[in-house]
């Protein structure tokens, strides 16, 4: 067994290392466009292209921000969208040195006689699109699995197939010059212990590694982006120090040296939560050889949408919270958030 020798090779490499830079996350804003009906709807916004636009150029071009940030996740719709002023977003970024991406799977659909367990669409046109991606700018691309924590699940199939799914995934990204977001989406919600939740992550994890070198991924040119491992939503709350110690151990459980960083989702943990957990992962002692850093998007998102509310003159007041949270969030990449 061997890491597929892409001609691309060094490019992939180097760019998934940039995201090893020391105080900076991923701001995922790649919600698709029924998902931005759910943020829109919590403001009384009108989800039209206009309005998403308006909210990405509030995003992209509040100052000082892109310093906390090695990458921004895309929605296609946005990936081609510019400024008012008519700059395009992918410039916007470069200037700021941040990496496009893109959010690229097609959805979830259900897996039939599951519990309501479920895989990820979009590997048919995948090489087409990575290529597509790549010349508009894009660097690499994220690709989400979703897996529940219940009596019996997630089962050994959600498991094997979204697995290989992501494996299938990622090969056809590093063919295409696309660095590859591999996303196990763990979702909060149940009444479970944190043991319930980290045993089911290091089912997932080891899996997907597995996978992973089965379809000849090269680790070196792959990120990963995870849930924390924390208790059920409707369990008792535990203390960020608790997730911390849980969290690192089911990542040095499983997830290999190569891979050069992992990026938390945030998954419905309030914005305080994500980060103060983000701050106690990085304090823990031993062994940690990736970069632990957020590519957040509701808990970078949500106090700056309430600010805004789709009102021209709240622009400023939103931009002062985003800033806020990418701030925030950049000290609890380096252990230093202070609350
Ligand atoms: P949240 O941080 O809101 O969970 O979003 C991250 C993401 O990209 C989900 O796919």
């Amino acid at each position: 067994m061997s890491a597929f020798r892409s001609k691309y090779q060094d490019e992939l490499i180097a760019n998934a290392a940039y995201f090893r830079t020391p105080g900076k996350g991923i701001l995922a804003a790649d919600e698709t466009i029924d998902e931005m009906t759910d943020r829109f709807s919590a403001i009384n916004v009108e989800n039209v292209e206009s309005n998403r636009r308006a909210l990405r150029e509030l995003l992209f071009t509040t100052p000082g921000a892109l310093q906390y940030l090695s990458g921004i996740i895309l929605f296609e719709e946005t990936l081609y969208q510019k400024t008012a002023a008519g700059k395009p977003f992918v410039e916007v970024l470069k200037e700021g040195g941040v990496l496009p991406g893109i959010g690229i799977d097609k959805g979830l659909v259900e897996l039939p006689g599951t519990n309501g367990e479920t895989t990820t669409e979009g590997l048919d046109d995948l090489g087409q699109r990575c290529r597509k991606y790549y010349e508009a700018g894009v660097r690499f691309a994220k690709w989400q699995v979703v897996l529940k924590i219940g009596t019996n699940e997630p089962s050994q199939l959600a498991i094997n197939e979204n697995a290989s799914v992501l494996a299938r995934y990622a090969a056809i990204c590093q063919e295409n010059r696309l660095v590859p977001v591999v996303e196990p989406d763990i979702l909060l919600e149940g009444s479970h212990d944190i043991e319930k939740c980290a045993a089911a992550s290091e089912r997932v994890l080891a899996a997907i590694y597995k996978a992973l070198n089965d379809h000849h991924v090269l680790l070196e040119a792959t990120l990963l982006k995870p849930s924390m491992v924390t208790p059920g939503l409707k369990a008792k709350k535990v203390a960020p120090e608790v997730i911390a110690e849980y969290t690192v151990r089911a990542l040095q459980r499983t997830v290999p040296a190569a891979v050069p960083a992992i990026l938390f989702l945030s998954g419905g943990q309030t914005e305080e939560e994500s980060t103060r957990n983000l701050n106690a992962i990085n304090k823990v002692k031993g062994k940690k050889p990736w970069l632990l850093s957020f590519s957040y998007g509701r808990a970078l998102q949500k106090s700056t949408l309430l600010a805004w509310a789709g009102k021209e003159e709240n622009i400023r007041k939103a931009q002062a919270a985003f800033l806020a949270r990418c701030k925030a969030n950049s000290e609890a990449t380096l252990g230093t958030y202070k609350y």
